[in-house]
C-alpha cells in the first residue's frame, strides 16, 4: 500500500519546522497556505497519496553563490547571491530580484513559495522563483551598483533563461538594475533574449510593467469593494512605501476618486491630511528614485504634512489601506487598530507584509481582505505578459496591455471567489486565492508523475 502524507496540519508544520530550521519567515508563509489547503485535500486521497504539498514546500533548488565586487576606494566587498526555484510546473520559474540587507535564504523562499501560487492565480504559464542578495544599494555610487550587478550576474546567468527561469526587480531592484544584469547576460552569452522583465523600452521592455503591481493592487480593491456595491470614490487610503509599488498604487487611487493620507519609508511615515495628490506623488517618485532621498523630507516640500519618526501608518483612520513596503510590516495590533478606526478593506501591495496573527484578525473580523499572492500579482502579471511580447518580437499598445491588467485582475478575483466564498457576503480572500493557485500547481504536478 502507499505511504499516504495524511498527517494533521499540526504535525506537517512540524516536519517543515524542522527541516527548515532558522527559516521563520519561510515557515509562515508555508503556514497560512497549509491552513487552507488541508482543508481543501481533506477527501482528496491523491493529493496525499502523491504528497503534493510536501512537494511544493521544498523548492527545486537552492542556489548560493559568493559575489565579489571592488567599492570606489579598491576595496574587496564579499557579498552572498541566491536563486531559488521553488517550482516549474507551469512554466519557467519566475519571480524578482531584491537587493536589501534583510535577504537571506528564508526569505528568498518565502517569496519564491509564495510567487509560485501568485504565478499560477494569473492564469499564465510561470513557475515561481525568487533570488537577491544581502547587498545594500543604499549610499552606493552608479558605479559601485553596476560592478555589484555584473559580479551577481556573472554567477547568475548559468542558472537563468528565457524558457528557464526568467528574474524580474523587486524591492532594491529597479529599471536601472535591471539593466545592468541585462547587459552583463548579453555580454556574457551573446544571446538577446527575454531572460529578464522589467526591462527598458528600448530594449525589449513592456508598457505598464513600472506601474503594473500598484496598478492591479488597487484594480483588486475595486474589485472587492464592488462586491459591496462600493467604489474608491471619495474613500480615504493609508499607504505604506513609498517605492514602485506604493507610489503606482497611490497614483491609482486618487485617479479613482479616492484620497491618499500616508506614505512611508524604513526612517517613519508622513501624514498629509490635504490628501497626496498626482503632483506630490511625482514628488516623491523622484524624491526616492532619482535622488535616492528620505520621506521624511516630504514635509519640508509640503508643509500641510506631519513626519512620524520609526512608525508605520496604521494608526491613521482610513477606510481601505495597502501595505506596500515589505513583510511582516503590519502585525496583529495594526490590524486591530485598523478595524477599530472603521477599515473595510485591506489589499497587500507588498508580500506578506501581514503577519500571522494579523492575517487571523482580519479573517475573523470578516473585512475585505486581500493576501499579497492575490492583490500584487500584477506586476508578474505583465511580466509574463512582457514575455509574451519578446518571443513575438512585437510590443503591445498600452491601451490593450491595460485592459489586459485589468481583465487578468478580474479573472484573479473570480478565482478567489470560487473558493473563498463563505456565504453571508463574507469571502475569504486568502483561502480562495491559496486554494486556486494551489490546484493549478498541483493538478499539473499529478501528470507528471513522481519527478
Ligand atoms: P522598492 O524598493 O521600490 O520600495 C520599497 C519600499 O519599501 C521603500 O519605500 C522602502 O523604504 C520600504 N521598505 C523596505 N524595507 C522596509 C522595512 N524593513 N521597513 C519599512 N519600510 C521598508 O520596492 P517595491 O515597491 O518594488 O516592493 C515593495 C513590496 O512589493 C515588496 O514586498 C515586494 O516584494 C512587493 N512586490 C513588488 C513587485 C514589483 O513589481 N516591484 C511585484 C509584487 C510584489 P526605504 O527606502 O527606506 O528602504
Amino acid at each position: 500500500m502507499a505511504v499516504s502524507d495524511h498527517v494533521d496540519l499540526p504535525t506537517f508544520m512540524e516536519g517543515v519546522k524542522k527541516r527548515n530550521p532558522y527559516q521563520p519567515e519561510f515557515v509562515q508563509a508555508v503556514q497560512e497556505v497549509a491552513e487552507d489547503i488541508f482543508d481543501f485535500i481533506e477527501d482528496k486521497e491523491e493529493y496525499h497519496a502523491q504528497q503534493i504539498l510536501r512537494r511544493i514546500a521544498e523548492p527545486d533548488r537552492v542556489v548560493s553563490f559568493r559575489v565579489c565586487w571592488e567599492d570606489d576606494n579598491g576595496n574587496v566587498r564579499v557579498q552572498r547571491g541566491w536563486r531559488v526555484q521553488n517550482n516549474n510546473a507551469i512554466g519557467p520559474y519566475k519571480g524578482g530580484i531584491r537587493f536589501h540587507p534583510s535577504v537571506n535564504e528564508s526569505v528568498l523562499k518565502f517569496l519564491a513559495f509564495e510567487q509560485t501560487f501568485k504565478n499560477a492565480l494569473t492564469g499564465l504559464p510561470m513557475g515561481g522563483g525568487k533570488g537577491g542578495s544581502n547587498f545594500n544599494p543604499k549610499g552606493k555610487s552608479v558605479r559601485e551598483i553596476m560592478r555589484f550587478c555584473q559580479s551577481f550576474m556573472t554567477e547568475l546567468y548559468r542558472h537563468i533563461g528565457a524558457d528557464v527561469d526568467v528574474p524580474a526587480g523587486d524591492i532594491g531592484v529597479g529599471g536601472r538594475e535591471i539593466g545592468y544584469m541585462f547587459g552583463q547576460y548579453k555580454r556574457i552569452t551573446n544571446h538577446f533574449t527575454g531572460v529578464l522583465t522589467g526591462k527598458g523600452l528600448e530594449w525589449g521592455g513592456s508598457l505598464i510593467r513600472t506601474e503594473a503591481t500598484g496598478y492591479g493592487a488597487v484594480y483588486f480593491l475595486a474589485n472587492m469593494l464592488a462586491t459591496k456595491g462600493e467604489d474608491l470614490r471619495g474613500k480615504t487610503a493609508v499607504i505604506s512605501g513609498s517605492g514602485n509599488v506604493a507610489t503606482h498604487a497611490a497614483e491609482k487611487i486618487v485617479q479613482l476618486g479616492g484620497k491618499v493620507l500616508t506614505l512611508s519609508d524604513s526612517g517613519g511615515f508622513i501624514h498629509d491630511p490635504d490628501g497626496i495628490d498626482q503632483e506630490k506623488i511625482d514628488w516623491v517618485k523622484t524624491h526616492k528614485t532619482h535622488r535616492r532621498g528620505r520621506i521624511e523630507e516630504y514635509v519640508d516640500a509640503f508643509p500641510g504634512a506631519s513626519f512620524h519618526a520609526g512608525k508605520t501608518p496604521w494608526g491613521v483612520p482610513c477606510d481601505v489601506a495597502l501595505p506596500c513596503a515589505t513583510q511582516n510590516e503590519l502585525l496583529g495590533e495594526d490590524a486591530r487598530t485598523l478595524i477599530a478606526n472603521g477599515c473595510k478593506g485591506v489589499a497587500e501591495g507588498a508580500n506578506m507584509p501581514t503577519d500571522l496573527e494579523g492575517v487571523h484578525v482580519f479573517k475573523a473580523a470578516r473585512i475585505l481582505y486581500a493576501p499579497g499572492k492575490a492583490s500584487n500579482a500584477g506586476g508578474v502579471a505583465v511580466s509574463g505578459l512582457e514575455m509574451s511580447q519578446n518571443s513575438e518580437r512585437r510590443s503591445w499598445k498600452e491601451h490593450e496591455l491595460q485592459q489586459m491588467l485589468k481583465d487578468i485582475m478580474a479573472g484573479i478575483h473570480k478565482s478567489c471567489l470560487t473558493y473563498g466564498d463563505q456565504g453571508g457576503g463574507y469571502i475569504d480572500y486568502v483561502k480562495g486565492a491559496n486554494i486556486a493557485g494551489f490546484k493549478k500547481v498541483a493538478d499539473a504536478m499529478l501528470a507528471f508523475g513522481v519527478v
